[in-house]
């Protein structure tokens, strides 16, 4: 019997807008203290009234129109009806038959699949966070209402994913969509981004179609709040239902289960409620909403988006796609490398000494220079030194001129990173820091044999036993140039050196 999973997530959003969905309380509660950023609205006082936050419904159709759905024209919010201490009013200002969005979709680039997967999207709505419950060491549980009244996101997908991989991945990318919108910081940690999991197995045929059209009882996965976690709840629970389905105990009816991350299991959970019924209805107090303008000015907004951008990175400036997709990764940092980019595409245009023929070849260089020294030196330079790039001090015509020095050779890899460090720490242009570091480049080959002759003085026995062919010596000849040019030494023109110096 061959098995195939079948999976669909639900994930919110929390969008960042100022203040809350219905009332004017402040949206970002997370240095305030527990119950200090709430209002009569948003703990659901008897008499009041929600008015709608015209910002957080913007985003919406922002990220409905990057998830190429339809918006629906005519749209409204609904009620709907849970009793549990996170909700005040024992119901939920959410949107049941006509969401801001429907029928969308988001075609993911899976590590280590040819094809991009497409992944259907049922619908996207607009509802309100509940409080949070926060269980106390002394068995008490306590309940925080500042999260309750955050707009939220739901996004929907069909039961379209198949591996666990694709499910993070797409997870990856809506977060980086929100991102790019500016619409949410999507960050997991902080509950930005949550995600439920529902998963079932079916049985397929050996042509890979399955036998029955009809989808098994899932079981719905609660509270994945990290990639890793998608993941890992993905697979676990999969082979779960792979052993039941062994055992001929194939899931019967729909459950719910918790993931442990602490066990890295899926747990049993018991249900909230009576979760079948919310007696969805019409919530009186907001009148109906009217999107198709709003969704028409929009879409004239909707900014590049990532996989566009990424394939842009690849095919314009010839990036390898795995740079591509981590410069992508932070708009500050691709937008840096575009900006360097166009200096140093200006630097090539006006240097008469490159052949035309040759300016593709020369263009890829620099393009590789420029991903090699921003994604995993200056990174690195700046993790070191918990800088973020928005506020660094090198300016993209600093590093662009730091790169020309690179390719014309006048300055070496090894130097590179200290005046690249210097570049950053006092903000100096890469001329003058390679001056006061005395970095510039040696490759004056009668000054490298003067040097190559007191190391040959000095350590005779090496002499000898390179002489005598043991070749790999040439590696130490070359690091004792580089000791004594602090780096600066032409490592081409110094092997070729000490290769002809010490022939025979
Ligand atoms: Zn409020
Ligand atoms: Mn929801």
């Amino acid at each position: 019997m061959r098995l195939e999973p079948v999976i669909g997530l639900e994930t919110h959003i929390q969008l960042k807008t100022k203040s809350k969905l219905f009332c004017r309380c402040k949206n970002d509660a997370d240095d305030s203290s527990p119950n200090s950023v709430i209002c009569p609205v948003c703990v659901g006082h008897p008499g009041v009234l929600p008015i709608p936050n015209e910002q957080a419904v913007r985003w919406a159709i922002l990220l409905g129109l990057a998830l190429r759905g339809t918006i629906t024209p005519h749209s409204k919010f609904d009620r709907k009806h849970y009793f549990y201490p996170d909700l005040p009013k024992a119901y939920q200002i959410s949107q049941f038959d006509l969401p801001i969005m429907q029928d969308g979709h988001l075609d993911l680039d899976v590590p280590g699949v040819k094809d991009p997967v497409r992944i259907r999207i049922e619908r996207l709505h607009l509802e309100e966070d509940a409080a949070k419950n926060i269980h106390g060491g002394d068995g008490k549980t306590y309940v925080d209402y500042n999260r309750g009244g955050t707009p939220l996101c739901e996004i929907v997908t069909k039961p379209d994913f198949r591996t666990a991989a694709e499910a993070k991945a797409y997870m990856q990318e809506l977060r980086l969509i929100a991102r790019t919108l500016g619409v949410s910081d999507g960050d997991m940690e902080k509950g930005h981004l949550r995600c439920d999991v529902n998963i079932s197995l079916r049985e397929i045929a050996e042509d890979g179609k399955p036998v029955s059209p009809h989808l098994n009882p899932k079981t719905e996965i609660k509270n994945v709040n990290s990639f890793k976690a998608v993941e890992r709840a993905i697979e676990y629970e999969i082979k779960r239902q792979t052993r039941l389905w062994e055992q001929g105990q194939i899931p019967q009816i729909t459950t719910t289960r918790g993931w442990n991350d602490a066990k890295q299991v899926t747990e049993d959970q018991r249900e909230k409620e009576d979760s079948a019924d919310y007696r969805y209805f019409p919530e009186p107090d907001i009148p109906p909403m009217e999107l198709a303008d709003l969704s028409d000015e929009l879409k004239n907004t909707l900014p590049e988006l990532p996989r566009a951008k990424r394939a842009r990175f690849i095919d314009e400036y010839g990036f390898k796609p795995s740079d591509a997709k981590q410069l992508i990764e932070d708009p500050a940092l691709s937008d840096f490398a575009e900006q360097s980019l166009s200096e140093l595409q200006a630097w090539l245009q006006a240097r008469p000494d490159i052949d035309p023929d040759e300016s593709e070849m020369a263009r890829n260089k620099l393009t590789k220079l420029v991903s090699g020294w921003l994604l995993s030196k200056l990174t690195g330079l700046l993790v070191e030194r918990k800088i973020d790039i928005r506020i660094m001090k090198i300016s993209p015509e600093n590093f662009a001129e730091f790169i020309t020095l690179l390719a014309d050779g006048k300055l070496t890899g090894q130097s590179g990173l200290k005046v690249l460090g210097k570049m950053l720490d006092d903000g100096s242009d890469p001329s003058h820091a390679m001056d006061d570091l005395g970095a510039s480049r040696v490759d004056d080959a009668d000054a490298l044999l003067t040097i190559l002759e007191s190391i040959i003085k000095a350590n005779p026995s090496e002499v000898e036993r390179f002489k005598g062919g043991e070749k790999k010596l040439i590696q130490w000849f070359i690091g004792q140039i580089m000791k004594e040019t602090r780096g600066n030494a032409d490592p081409a023109i110094a092997s070729r050196i000490i290769h002809q110096r010490l022939k025979d």
